[in-house]
């Protein structure tokens, strides 16, 4: 079971990827704890805290 990665900009978590289906971004890291899912981003506060405009699973914590 391959640990889904965390991109370092948006903090978006995925699985089997090279860059970040979100943003593009190629700094991914395995080194995350917690995360959140985000089901209605609109309205999510959460989501509005963490800047996220679209649905997913997101890294609450990176580390290097
Ligand atoms: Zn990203």
């Amino acid at each position: 079971m391959s640990k889904e990665k965390a991109c370092r900009t948006c903090h978006k978590l995925s699985e089997d990827v090279k860059e970040c289906p979100v943003c593009k971004g190629t700094d991914l890291t395995t080194f995350w704890s917690g995360f959140s899912l985000v089901v209605n981003a609109e309205k999510s506060e959460v989501a509005q805290k963490m800047g996220v405009k679209t649905n997913g699973k997101y890294a609450l914590r990176l580390s290097r």
